[in-house]
């Protein structure tokens, strides 16, 4: 399909990665446990990688690995290795940053390529000149705006990946050296510790045990904590400036956020592809945006317009997360929890983002023993005649 444009979900670990899917992703990118970003992502050991593949490819949807660290030489014996591996069990794509693990990956593998946003690619002719790297396409730099990707995707020989919601870095695509030195934890072999988030004084060179706040309001100072992005708004301008795929960024993120951010962004690039104008379902899609975990939203630097959200540094959603239906059968649906849940009246959405009320009366555990609240981990089940698509999200949202 010519106007196809590729809808691409975190898959921190294989849950999320089930959820992606199920939810309505393209593709999905998930980390093995060594050589990409985001080390406390829970990436996959070998074993999950190949059932992430095998679920993946019997969906005929795709799975993308990052292997997006700088390395040390020492490191590269263990990467050959991982390669034979991964000629066995072929993900559809690598995601790399560092040119020379783009050249060890070419000379092992013949596996695409997909060059990582931390390669901070921001121009066609660096673009064009890894192509003959088997590089078929390319992350692009989150700092770019809407007119330098269309001029981007004027001149570029291979296709172009971007971001349209989640987490923004204070620093140029992480290239950034606050955490690994206050914390010893670098952003550049995944590890960031978000340092950036917190809160800073002013110190004069004579008076250092004289700490001065900079004080915003009373919480503190955020002057380095950028807004999340969320382009949902203006998803027609990135498509047709030429972008091939959507990534939405949050491996470390929940289930219900990879469920709800997939079905949204789904939604809506289904309404565009066919033709149809989002503007009047905008509002829907935001609200549903508005009730997974975010930091105040704002277009990135997509409209030349990037912006540090200084009221402080935490997160925000309209709604809590309680479990997952992960089936339905006789009049019972079987439920995981995720978050404690006494009986009461919650919210069941489903892939379609279709909502109903569900009352939970009394749980019962699987030797039908009756249970007065659920804890995270539990699955139970509870009576009712409701139905219920399997793996919808259940949820306690604010009035
Ligand atoms: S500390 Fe902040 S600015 Fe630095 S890499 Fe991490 S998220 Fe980015």
């Amino acid at each position: 399909m010519d106007n196809f444009v590729e809808l691409l979900s975190p898959g921190g670990n294989l849950e999320k990665i089930r959820t992606a899917i199920r939810y309505g992703a393209d593709a999905v990118y998930t980390g093995y446990k060594l050589f990409g970003l985001r080390s406390r992502a829970g990436n996959l050991d070998k074993k999950e990688l190949q059932e992430a593949i095998n679920f993946v490819h019997k969906s005929g949807k795709k799975i993308y690995l990052t292997l997006n660290s700088y390395l040390f030489d020492k490191e590269f014996d263990e990467l050959r290795e991982f390669l034979y591996f991964l000629n066995n069990n072929p993900p559809d794509a690598l995601i790399v940053s560092d040119l020379g693990v783009l050249s060890f990956v070419n000379q092992y593998t013949d596996i695409p390529i997909h060059i990582s946003t931390q390669a901070n690619i921001t121009n066609a002719y660096a673009a064009n000149l890894l192509k003959p790297f088997n590089v078929e396409r390319v992350v692009l730099a989150r700092e770019l705006t809407i007119d330098d990707i269309r001029d981007f995707a004027k001149h570029s020989k291979v296709e172009l990946e971007a971001f349209v919601h989640g987490a923004m870095c204070m620093s140029y695509s992480g290239r950034c050296f606050l955490s690994a030195y206050l914390t010893k934890r670098s952003a550049n072999q995944g590890d960031c510790a978000q340092s950036c988030r917190w809160k800073y004084t002013v110190v004069e060179e004579k008076r250092k045990d004289m700490p001065m706040d900079v004080e915003e309001h009373k919480e503190g100072t955020f002057i380095f904590n950028s807004y999340d992005m969320c382009a949902l708004p203006i998803l027609k301008d990135i498509i047709d400036s030429g972008v091939k795929s959507l990534k939405i960024e949050g491996r470390m993120k929940s289930v219900y956020y990879v469920a709800i951010s997939t079905a949204v962004y789904r939604k809506a690039l289904d309404d565009l592809l066919e033709g149809r104008n989002i503007a009047d379902k905008v509002d829907f899609y935001m609200s549903e945006l508005n009730k997974i975990s975010h930091r105040p939203y704002s277009f990135g630097f997509y409209l030349n317009d990037p912006k540090q959200y200084l009221e402080s540094s935490g997160y925000q959603r309209d709604c809590d997360f309680l479990g997952v239906v992960e089936y339905s059968k006789d009049d019972k649906i079987f439920i995981k929890v995720r978050n404690r849940i006494e009986p009461g009246v919650y919210e069941v959405v489903d892939s379609e983002l279709e909502s109903k009320m569900l009352e939970i009366k009394e749980f019962f555990d699987m030797n039908s023993n009756k249970k007065s609240v659920g804890n995270p981990n539990d699955f139970l089940y509870i009576k009712t005649h409701l139905k219920v698509k399997d793996f919808s999200i259940l949820r306690r949202c604010e009035s």
